[in-house]
């Protein structure tokens, strides 16, 4: 009985691994040693962001964050994050600038956009590049597909490396998106 036993679990476990496929996912971006690096459109899109971080309201995290995107049709729109007493109800700088972007110019697409923050708590620095929260990352693939292009990020800190993400669902492998609800 011994030997045929082992047999057939051999058999189903070769049977499980031959249904089996793994598939890999990665993607590239860019990495620049600072904004000097960046071509001069970038650029100012970024220092738009790190200058438009400082309008957030902060006060509970004093995590400023700041978001600048170039629209299809030439407009420039921002968003800072915006906290709230009730932790939960605080909106994000990149959902804040989304909300407007659709608001002003609905249907056109975003080109790029900047996120950057400014930490303003003690003895912290803000050297290093952010990237947008799960929840953020949902709300892009969102527009990328409501407007059917995709969005182009620039993000940095107040100094230091700054990376260029081609596309926002590159951040969010397997999404959820509508056509899952179809
Ligand atoms: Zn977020």
């Amino acid at each position: 009985m011994g030997p045929h036993k082992y047999n057939l679990w051999g058999l189903f476990y070769l049977t499980n691994v031959l249904f089996m496929n793994s598939e890999q996912y990665s993607f590239e971006f860019e990495v620049y040693n600072s904004i000097d690096d960046l071509n001069k459109e970038d650029g100012a899109l970024l220092q738009q962001a790190r200058d438009i971080a400082e309008n957030a309201y902060a006060p509970y995290s004093n995590f400023f964050v700041g978001a600048v995107a170039q629209l299809a049709n030439g407009k420039i729109v921002s968003g800072t994050n915006q906290e709230n007493a009730s932790y939960p109800v605080t909106l994000c700088a990149e959902r804040a600038l989304l909300a407007t972007a659709a608001s002003l110019y609905p249907k056109i697409a975003i080109n790029t956009m900047a996120i950057t923050y400014h930490n303003h708590n003690q003895n912290s620095d803000s050297s290093h590049p952010i990237s947008p929260c799960g929840m953020c990352r949902q709300s892009l693939v969102e527009y990328e597909g409501r407007v059917g292009q995709p969005i182009r990020l620039i993000l940095g800190g107040f100094e230091g490396k700054v990376y260029v993400v081609e596309k926002a669902n590159s951040l969010l492998p397997l999404s959820f998106t509508s056509k899952d609800l179809l």
